[in-house]
């Protein structure tokens, strides 16, 4: 009980501070808050007006597009396509009035030629009305851009004939019929300004099902992303009677409604930050690669390849080809591939005995190093070092030792240039430094005609 109480002032509290923030920061004189709805004081009401600019994002619609209107958490925007339709269309008019509520309509240009004063009707409740094609083909994905253009223009046309032609009160908005999307028609839409309009989420009323899936379908779909364009359709009467329900929920659940409009000369789009396009933001933490954008390069898309023809398949033999005569002539056709020769064994490829100065070391590479893995030797170097004079003779003298283990010394070597020698730490010091640590050893005779001796093969 007290948990309840405490939700519902935290509710409310929370609806004031909101509704002060919209009413500061986003309100326009066009917007209406609930409290400012006639007859009707619980009623949803329409939070902001948003001003977009059509040419700084011309696709919108997570339905299809990485973009979608700028709307904060529990901001929804209502579209309505395929009218004007008097019977429905007259109805949905009355109930988002009766909620003070402000939409997109999307009209179809010969539903605006039967019915001009159905157009009318939405620009005098203060609707935005964009467009939906002339005739409403479900092929603009397929179509040329000839046909593309005349769908459009006509359908601007029509309805703006609805209108005495006055391009202000028409938005630059459209949806493509049944959002076949096509390179073409957005290609083409873009170049003429026009907004394309995608959704965030359908209602699935134009299926048929009941007004109760309609209301389903919509409210669950609007409570998975918390915010995002809402398609429905004014000429179908199970949305008629799911959406008094729709609203209300809404309202319960506190969401608002944002009635979108186009920037113009005098009226500046409402500032937005590119992320606020995005339905979910990529986070500022995570470091993301982006990769460059594959330009769409129109003659790539128009070109096409000559066929080839017959006398490109160059086979050489036309007998090959001919399938009844391959089968008289039978295994006496060979392929064309060439053979490999065996011309007997290969000759078994002999290198020459190398000579005994091959394995030779210079002298000057024949490193001796005085720092022994035992401590008598650790002890006699230490000594050589100390002692002037004597050094050189002790040096000798080890290096003549070691001359006689050259494999030892040998092994040492790279054992030690990877510190892996097991004992005693061998410091490797420039020969400058210290001649006592690194010696140049010269070898006797002796040493080094065994050291040959041993090591060149016979
Ligand atoms: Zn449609």
């Amino acid at each position: 009980m007290i948990t309840d109480v405490l939700v519902m002032i935290r509710k409310r509290s929370r609806t004031v501070i909101g509704a002060a923030l919209l009413g500061c920061c986003f309100m326009t004189p066009q917007a209406a808050l609930a409290a400012d709805c006639p007859g009707n004081p619980n009623a949803l009401g329409t939070s902001r007006t948003l001003v977009v600019d059509p040419t700084a994002h011309p696709r919108i619609g997570t339905m299809q597009y990485p973009e979608t209107l700028p709307l904060a958490d529990h901001e929804v925007v209502l579209t309505f396509d395929d009218g004007p339709l008097p019977k429905y269309s007259n109805q949905v008019l009355a109930i988002l009035a009766s909620q003070c509520v402000k939409a997109t309509f999307f009209t179809i240009g010969s539903q605006a030629r039967f019915n001009p004063e159905g157009v009318r009707k939405l620009i005098a409740a203060g609707h935005t009305v964009g467009t939906h094609s002339q005739n409403h083909p479900l092929t603009m994905n397929k179509m040329p851009l000839e046909k593309v253009r005349q769908e459009v223009d006509d359908g601007i046309a029509s309805t703006l004939a609805a209108l005495n032609g006055d391009k202000s009160k028409l938005a630059p908005f459209f949806r493509i019929p049944g959002l076949m999307r096509a390179e073409i028609p957005e290609a083409y839409l873009a170049s003429q300004g026009i907004q394309v309009w995608s959704a965030d989420f359908p209602a699935d009323d134009w299926r048929h099902i009941s007004p109760q899936r309609v209301y389903d379908l919509a409210i669950q779909r609007i409570e998975a992303k918390h915010k995002g364009i809402l398609l429905l359709h004014d000429i179908q009467p199970r949305t008629v009677a799911a959406l008094p329900r729709i609203l209300n929920t809404l309202k319960e659940r506190g969401y608002r409604i944002v009635h979108v409009v186009p920037a113009t000369a005098d009226r500046p789009a409402t500032p937005t930050e590119p992320q606020q396009w995005f339905m979910r933001p990529p986070t500022e933490t995570i470091a993301i690669t982006r990769w460059p954008k594959i330009p769409n390069f129109v003659f790539t898309a128009t070109r096409t390849l000559p066929a080839p023809v017959f006398a490109d398949m160059d086979w050489r033999d036309a007998d090959i080809l001919d399938h009844a005569q391959r089968a008289r002539v039978g295994a006496s056709v060979r392929t064309l591939w060439p053979q490999p020769q065996l011309t007997g064994p290969a000759p078994i490829a002999t290198l020459p005995i190398p000579a005994a100065d091959v394995f030779r070391i210079p002298e000057a590479l024949d490193v001796t190093l005085l720092a022994a893995r035992s401590a008598a030797d650790r002890r006699l170097a230490q000594r050589a070092a100390a002692v002037p004079g004597v050094g050189a003779s002790r040096a000798q003298t080890m290096s003549a030792r070691q001359a006689k283990q050259p494999k030892q010394a040998a092994h040492q070597l790279p054992a030690a240039a990877h510190g892996r020698l097991h004992g005693a730490p061998l410091r490797v010091a420039p020969p400058a430094a210290s001649n006592a640590s690194v010696h140049v050893a010269k070898r006797t005779p002796r040493a080094e005609a065994s050291a040959a001796g041993k090591r060149v093969p016979d």
